[in-house]
């Protein structure tokens, strides 16, 4: 079990917790981390040592003295314990080391070429990840020694099955079904391995970073494919398999229903992603090249690309408004790309407010996903300290 599948109550005081408050600088002593957790001394006591052993945290020097012995500040360590993390996308991939309180060290952003396949783009960013930690690859596939890394997060663009770490039916991914993401890094790594999807990624991130507060939250990935991330009573939900949320294939109203890469028509993903729009422009005569272009059309007022964003907020607003009637978040946010694409965002909006009952509307937030390029990694990143705190 990972500290992720703890119920909520159970991680007051928890490792996670503790370390989150030492990183975030809200304690800097066993005696804040007790009175912050209202656990007692000898317990805190104990599971500090614990994160100390496991070079999870550090002591750093002598506190201010209230009299008695002066107490032993806690930090938790940025010299040298680092997580790796990659955020693969259908062009990009956005690779970075983070601190163990989930801080960008290092990151930078590749060109991907994803119809090479996954030993070819995997084994190029592991290397990638090897470099930014510091040390070159061990050979020229990508290997590398352990050393500071403490583990790797890799979020792909497509279902992921949660158990197994395996890909299971992605869109636009030639020669990447089935493949076994976790067991082909762990041969190159000598670290633990999480795969998971780029969505749930982007949930984690944002949730860690602007919303920890919040319980319930939804966050909607908008690019060259879309899917959704869900928060439930603050944690991660990824369901039985791991498909929860992955919104790409729910059914939208539209005429004609475009074919989707499934093999069904009117799919959310065929009408609303950022691959969608390309099509649909490409077979109104526009001749657009890829996302960044339909972007550019849109921010200049182009006519026929400002209506398909609109029609794309509208069907990203209908499914998204079965899911807030459903679940009754407290926020819904929205990133990738296409988030901002006013356009879409107000048109999403309207259908959210206009197909929602009011109750579950009248507190919710919409708004953009305000983390930036690093919010993937920053996911990516959570995962393994939750991973390595929760073997501590
Ligand atoms: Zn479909």
């Amino acid at each position: 079990m990972t500290i992720d599948d703890a119920p909520r109550d159970a991680l007051r005081g928890g490792p996670r917790e503790l370390l989150r408050w030492v990183a975030t600088g809200a304690a800097v002593s066993r005696a804040d981390l007790s009175r912050l957790s209202g656990l007692s001394p000898s317990t805190v006591s104990q599971r500090v040592e614990a994160l100390i052993s496991q070079g999870l945290l550090e002591e750093a020097g002598a506190g201010r003295s209230r009299g008695g012995r002066r107490p032993r500040q806690l930090a938790v360590p940025t010299g040298g314990a680092v997580v790796g993390a990659i955020d693969l996308g259908a062009h990009h991939a956005r690779v970075g080391t983070l601190d163990l309180s989930g801080r960008v060290v290092k990151a930078r952003t590749l060109p991907v070429r994803i119809e090479d396949g996954p030993e070819a783009v995997l084994g190029a960013l592991l290397a990638e990840v090897a470099t930014l930690v510091g040390g070159a690859p061990a050979t020229g596939d990508g290997a590398m020694a352990a050393g500071a890394l403490r583990g790797v997060g890799i979020g792909i663009p497509g279902p992921v099955q949660h158990s197994t770490g395996r890909i299971v039916s992605p869109s636009r991914m030639p020669g990447w079904n089935g493949f076994d993401v976790a067991a082909f890094c762990a041969g190159r790594v000598d670290v633990p391995v999480i795969v998971d999807n780029d969505a749930n990624l982007m949930a984690l991130g944002a949730h860690r970073t602007a919303h920890s507060e919040l319980d319930h939250a939804v966050y909607i990935k908008a690019g060259t494919g879309i899917g959704s991330g869900v928060i439930a009573s603050g944690r991660l939900h990824r369901g039985a398999q791991g498909s929860a949320g992955d919104i790409s294939h729910c059914r939208v109203v539209a005429d004609p229903a475009p074919p989707c890469t499934c093999g069904n028509a009117g799919c959310l993903e065929a009408v609303a992603s950022g691959a969608a729009l390309v099509t649909a422009l490409r077979e109104q005569g526009v001749p657009v090249s890829d996302l960044t272009g339909v972007i550019r059309l849109i921010d200049d007022g182009d006519r026929q690309a400002t209506a398909l964003a609109r029609q794309a907020g509208r069907a990203v607003g209908e499914i998204l408004a079965v899911v807030v009637n459903f679940f009754n978040p407290q926020v819904v946010a929205i990133g990738g790309r296409l988030a901002d694409c006013e356009p879409l965002l107000a048109s999403m909006r309207a259908t959210l407010y206009e197909r929602c009952l009011p109750l579950a509307t009248q507190t919710l937030l919409i708004e953009r996903v305000a983390v930036g390029q690093d919010v993937g990694i920053t996911g990516a990143a959570h995962l393994v300290i939750d991973h390595v705190v929760a073997a501590a």
